[in-house]
């Protein structure tokens, strides 16, 4: 026995927070977590899950219309913006209660408070007043959505936009709404709305949204964006929001005066320190707030750990999870476990989607490679009867000096279902001409990745 309560705390019962304790336990150590919200955390309650169910309800809009083509008549199509915040409720509900229960079936105690450090090896429990003391401590408080628009000047208004924490609640639907930002949520959002019927508005400060994503991509979901109707406000940026009777009145640095039901801000997300104290316990933060650790998750406290969103590197569901797995290999199974964060495939759910894995052209530029191209654009045979102007865009970024594959980027449906299976190649640093000699599966959109064989161009850093 030691003489410490319990052999690891664990602060945060999100992706990262739940497997580490649940693997933990595993091992037969002694493992408490505390939640202070719902178990599953951000993408369970208010992330990934719920904005997926949305991404599904906001497609049928465009499923009925391109059935038209194929014979069908639905009549006039209705959508009820209440009945799909219930039945994402109840779904989330039932997650929620799978998530605790395997974390109890584990043997981890959830307490259900919010955790802040009095020392190194000592946590204050707010609700319950009470403190617990735990040998090693793992810090997995997630992010939560910033909020300061103006970023060091304050806009007026500010306060009354919605993040997306309140777009998973809203009372109605809102017939005309503008979002800020240009990255992941602002995009998903922007096109969830558009599904279900708002007339929205994407207010980005930037030339082009996604930066980061390859070029390519990003003018194609632009080009996209601007045939479906979404309005896109480039170098735009908020300079006054007010309230004016039941509207919302925005102006921009464009001279744009605009009445709107919501503004929803996506401009990144801030790591969960704030208030946590562990300047108490000796732990360092970065310039975010987000906590600093090292290879091993280790930050400046021996004992203290931390993984997934709040040590603000990448900020995503597998990421958490995946991390978690490498903490307890390392910490509970003596097995130095550092994770990999190379060939880690990304989604943004826009309609249709965009999904990545491995270097941009710009990014394999910049880092020495000499790059040959591939690229295919193209319109699924889905819309050649469904009337549709839509495209899919495929790409291949190759190092010439080694064949090697380096990038492979798409923009078109089912996105993220294909470049999920072609991060595995990537990983396992398939050439193009590995993929030259697979044999294509037709008819599918994924098929173009293995019989692009002219190539588009060459390029030198
Ligand atoms: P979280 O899941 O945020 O868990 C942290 C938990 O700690 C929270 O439950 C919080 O309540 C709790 N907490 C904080 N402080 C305390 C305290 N002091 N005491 C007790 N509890 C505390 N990723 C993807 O891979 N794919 C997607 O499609 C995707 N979509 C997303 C959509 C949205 C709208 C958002 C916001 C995020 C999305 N993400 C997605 C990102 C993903 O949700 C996160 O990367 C992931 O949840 C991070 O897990 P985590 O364990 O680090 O933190
Ligand atoms: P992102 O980092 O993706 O994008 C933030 C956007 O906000 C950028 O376009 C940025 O512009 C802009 N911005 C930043 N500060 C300001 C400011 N002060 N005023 C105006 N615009 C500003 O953050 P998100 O909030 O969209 O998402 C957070 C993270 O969550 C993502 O990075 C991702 O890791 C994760 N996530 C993953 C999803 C998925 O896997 N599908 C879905 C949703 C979230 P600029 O580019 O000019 O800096």
């Amino acid at each position: 026995m030691t003489k410490f309560d319990y052999d690891l705390f664990v602060i945060g019962g999100g992706s990262g927070g739940v497997r580490a304790s649940r693997i933990a336990a595993q091992t037969g150590a002694r493992v408490a977590l505390a939640e202070e919200y719902r178990m599953g955390g951000t993408c369970v309650i208010r992330g990934c899950i719920p904005k997926k169910l949305f991404v599904y309800a906001s497609q049928f809009s465009e499923n009925v219309k391109d059935a038209a083509g194929y014979g069908w008549d639905f009549g006039d199509a209705k959508f009820d913006w209440p009945t799909l915040i219930a039945n994402k409720d109840k779904e989330i509900a039932r997650l929620e209660g799978l998530y605790t229960k395997n974390v109890q079936a584990a043997g981890v105690i959830i307490l259900q408070d919010r955790a802040v450090f009095e020392d190194q090896h000592t946590l204050r429990l707010l609700n319950s007043g009470k403190t617990v003391t735990a040998d090693k401590i793992l810090i997995a408080t997630g992010n939560r959505p910033t909020r300061d628009l103006g970023g060091s000047h304050v806009i007026p208004g500010a306060e009354l936009c919605i993040t997306s924490d309140d777009a998973f609640h809203l009372k109605e639907l809102p017939k005309r709404i503008l979002i800020a930002g240009g990255g992941y949520i602002a995009l998903e959002f922007a096109h969830i709305f558009h599904g279900l019927g708002s007339h929205v508005s994407l207010v980005y400060r930037g030339e082009k949204p996604l930066r980061g994503f390859d070029d390519d991509v990003r003018d194609a979901l632009c080009a996209s964006m601007q045939q479906r109707g979404l309005e896109v406000l480039l170098g735009c940026e908020f300079t006054k929001i007010e309230k004016r009777g039941d509207c919302l009145h925005a102006e921009t640095n464009k001279g744009g005066k605009v009445d709107c039901d919501q503004i929803m801000v996506a401009i990144g997300r801030t790591p969960n320190t704030m208030a946590l104290h562990v300047e108490k316990a000796g732990v360092e933060l970065g310039k975010k707030g987000e906590v600093k650790v090292d290879e091993y998750f280790r930050t400046s406290a021996p004992n203290i750990y931390a993984i997934g969103d709040v040590t603000d590197r990448i900020q995503l569901t597998p990421v958490a999870i995946h991390e978690a797995m490498c903490f307890v290999e390392t910490v509970f199974k003596n097995n130095p476990t550092r994770p990999d964060h190379a060939h880690v495939p990304t989604a943004v759910f826009s309609t249709p989607e965009i999904a990545s894995v491995g270097l941009s052209e710009e990014m394999a530029l910049l880092k020495g490679h000499t790059v040959d191209v591939y690229k295919a654009s193209f319109r699924p045979l889905l819309h050649t009867l469904g009337g549709r102007e839509v495209r899919t865009l495929m790409k291949l970024v190759v190092d010439a000096k080694t064949d090697r594959v380096l990038g492979c980027h798409m923009f078109g449906d089912h996105a993220a279902e294909i470049i999920q299976i072609a991060a595995v190649t990537l990983r396992l640093k398939a050439t193009k001409k590995d993929f030259d000699s697979t044999m294509a599966l037709h008819p599918t959109a994924a098929e173009e990745l293995v019989t692009m064989r002219t190539k588009s161009y060459s390029r030198a850093p």
